[in-house]
């Protein structure tokens, strides 16, 4: 039997490369070891978002990629958090045995109380027990997280341990599976890659497109004119030749510390691996967006498979808290 994997994703709309390399690939690749049960985290992007217009195009777009850079129905089950709405009942649940001070100490709460002063929401206190409603509703024994990510995780498993504990035993302990996810810098070699910074490539780009974003990326900045020799080391397009011209990245460096290349051409090289390694994923795209319908398909039959898990959980969680009425 195949463990069970829990990873939810915020609905951010079109992927780029950063989130492929960061996420994406990781997410394709647990699919051979693990049952994976992925979503994508509308509710938890309520806590900052305050326009929803463009909610619904957002999470279509991000399921097309999702599944057109290899995640698989038939291997995961792929859904949206708010078509399951047992979610939010166990997120109540939760929430009486979790200690007010527990919350109020999660750093990411109080950087977020910081950035949006006009918004510091409930929810966005209650973040981390909707986290772990979404992971133990499904029974989850792994959850992949990056190293910044294991405290989350660590909370997840005190309130668990502190429900099991009042409640008897009802949910299991998730582990975590420290998975290893690059932070890719965005073009301009500032921040990480994001849409936010417009930094950033779109998987679903046009060959053009990638080629026109390229050329403005920087590079090494002491290297003025052509002439100079390069530090590839400090430039974040020898980075992004790392992961889409791995077999030439000697080669590339060799040639930067001689100034035998220069930088229009070394991002002209870089445009092509990006093209030609993503040329697969952009002909399954068009191919899936031609049918969208079946997008739609994937998320109502994910949100049905993953209530059927969620409603035996909540039935158990109530039993045990004494919620359900035994009638004579
Ligand atoms: S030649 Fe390439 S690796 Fe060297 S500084 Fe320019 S872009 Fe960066």
């Amino acid at each position: 039997m195949k463990r069970r994997v829990f990873s939810g994703a915020r609905p951010t709309g079109r992927q780029h490369i950063g989130n492929y390399i960061g996420a994406i690939q990781n997410y394709v690749a647990l699919q051979e070891e693990y049952n994976c049960v992925y979503c994508i985290v509308d509710i938890h992007a309520l806590t900052s978002l305050e326009d929803t217009a463009a909610l619904q195009e957002n999470i279509y777009e991000m399921m097309l990629d999702c599944l057109a850079a290899g995640l698989d129905p038939k291997k995961s089950i792929l859904f949206v958090q708010s078509d399951v709405p047992e979610v939010m009942e166990l997120h109540t649940l939760l929430s009486m045995v979790t200690p007010l001070g527990w919350l109020l100490r999660v750093p990411t709460f109080k950087e977020k109380a910081r950035s949006q002063p006009q918004n510091v929401n409930y929810g966005l206190v209650g973040y981390p027990v909707l986290m772990t409603a979404d992971i133990i509703l499904y029974k989850a024994e792994v959850v992949p997280v990056g190293e910044d990510q294991l405290p989350h995780l660590e909370l997840a498993r005190e309130i668990v341990r502190r429900f099991n504990a009042i409640f008897g035993p009802t949910f299991l302990e998730p582990q975590a599976k420290l998975t290893s996810f690059p932070l890719v810098l965005g073009l301009n070699g500032a921040q990480k890659m994001g849409k936010s910074y417009d930094n950033h490539v779109e998987l679903a780009a046009t060959p053009e497109e990638t080629a026109k974003r390229i050329m403005t990326a920087v590079t090494d900045p002491a290297r003025q004119y052509r002439s100079d020799p390069g530090h590839p080391e400090v430039c974040n397009v020898f980075k992004l030749h790392q992961f889409f011209n791995a077999s030439r990245v000697p080669e590339i460096a060799a040639e930067c510390r001689t100034a035998g290349i220069g930088c229009v051409d070394c991002k002209k090289l870089l445009a092509q691996g990006v093209n030609t390694a993503l040329a697969p994923f952009r002909e399954r795209r068009r191919e899936l967006a031609a049918n969208p319908r079946l997008i739609y398909e994937v998320m109502n039959d994910g949100a049905r498979r993953a209530q059927i898990i969620a409603r035996e959980t909540l039935t158990a969680a109530k039993e045990h808290m004494g919620l359900v009425r035994r009638q004579a």
